[in-house]
């Protein structure tokens, strides 16, 4: 957040708070503040006032923090100052806030919600996750709407701790909420944490515990591509290859962009039930229905393999043209150079290091939702923190 809008919010924030306090209050039978606590007020907000002139937020907020009465009618303004101090990293400061708030006798049901719910999101940006899921399981106990919002970040601090099972289960809380249901979201992010599950299951060798897993993020989501992989992985280790080629041809259907993930596991079954050729002709047609250019360089390797490398060579280089690669010229070289005699010298023969040099600098993945980068594919993104963001890279051609 700049400067200029923490200026401005905290302005309008305690003008509003304060005219409120003066003048909205009179319908409440407390006693009508007296010239002198007037006076104190009016110091005070200027005091704030001037810190704020002088670049110095921070004493601005506790200023007006001080100088506001909490009340029904400035307690929004409290809240909204607290939250502000979290955002500026004044944690600690947030934390006494909205104790304070919450240690007064007869706060509202909704604002006693508000303020357990700020607490806790204090709580966990200090890294005290424990006490927030405590804070926000008493909102559960008492049942009122703002259980769901409780609900949404038990459900984080669960993620953050990769307790898989307890986020299942308060995913399955939640989506009790017709709204959560309606967001497609929440769904297919539950179904991540059984594939999470599922994935720890297979890592044991329980392969009964990881398939109920698998089904219960179908149950979840059942266009789900992650549990279509995790489904193909573990088809495939049990040595069912025809059930994991159904699997991983269902998750390339669902995500086209996931075609990389696909093709080396396919390459694999169909070399187990020794059907290459079938290989060949499935990628094609694969290629047919939406080309990418990991397909081009599956395609041309099988060919080298089955027609010999002037076939590969022709192949490759009338695709290029359409669906240009680093990866494809490289691949190029080598074949064209292949080719050649071993006395013809080309001057060529470091091109295809300095082309895999170039590569290597490249990201194969990035996270669309942040931008972050990384050689592997994390279905959680390690900086945003949003799931199935992360894409592998497609080379545009320029
Ligand atoms: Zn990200």
């Amino acid at each position: 957040m700049g400067n200029l809008e923490i200026y401005v919010l905290l302005l309008l924030a305690v003008i509003a708070g304060w005219l409120l306090g003066r003048f909205g209050g009179r319908k409440l039978s407390r006693p009508r503040k007296s010239g002198t606590d007037v006076q104190d007020i009016f110091r005070d907000y200027f005091v704030g006032l001037n810190y704020l002139l002088n670049d110095e937020p921070d004493e601005a907020i506790d200023t007006f923090i001080r100088a506001l009465e909490v009340d029904s009618e400035t307690i929004e303004t409290h809240l909204a100052l607290g939250s502000l101090l979290r955002r500026r990293g004044k944690v600690d400061k947030a934390i006494k806030v909205h104790q304070t708030l919450l240690a007064r006798p007869g706060l509202d049901n909704s604002f006693s919600d508000s303020t357990r719910i700020q607490l806790s999101l204090d709580y966990i940006a200090a890294g005290l996750l424990d006490r927030a899921e405590r804070l926000l399981k008493e909102i559960l106990e008492d049942d009122r709407a703002s259980k769901w919002e409780a609900l949404r970040h038990l459900i984080t601090i669960y993620q953050t701790e990769k307790e898989w099972e307890q986020a299942v289960e308060y995913s399955q809380r939640l989506l009790a909420n017709p709204v959560s249901r309606r967001d497609g979201r929440t769904l297919s992010v539950a179904a991540h944490y059984c594939c999470e599950l599922a994935v720890a299951a297979m890592q044991e060798q329980q392969s009964g515990k990881a398939r109920q897993y698998i089904k219960r993020a179908f149950g979840f989501d059942r266009k789900h591509t992650r549990a279509s992989l995790v489904l193909a992985t573990l088809e495939q280790k049990l040595g069912n290859y025809q059930q994991a080629i159904k699997e991983l041809l269902r998750a390339r259907s669902t995500r086209p962009d996931y075609t990389p993930l696909v093709i080396q596991p396919l390459h694999d079954c169909h070399e187990q039930l020794g059907i290459m050729r079938e290989l060949e002709s499935l990628l094609a047609r694969m290629h047919q229905e939406s080309p990418h250019p990991e397909l081009v360089l599956a395609l041309t390797r099988l060919k080298r393999e089955s027609q010999g490398p002037e076939a590969a060579f022709d192949f490759l280089s009338s695709q290029l043209a359409q669906h240009a690669s680093l990866e494809g010229v490289k691949e190029l070289l080598k074949l064209k150079m292949g080719t050649l005699d071993a006395q013809s010298d080309t001057g060529l023969q470091a091109v295809p290091h300095i082309l895999d040099a170039l590569q290597n600098q490249r990201a194969a993945h990035q996270c669309t939702h942040c931008g972050y980068e990384s050689r592997s594919l994390y279905w959680l993104c390690p900086s945003c923190q949003q799931w199935d963001t992360m894409r592998p890279r497609v080379e545009k051609v320029i």
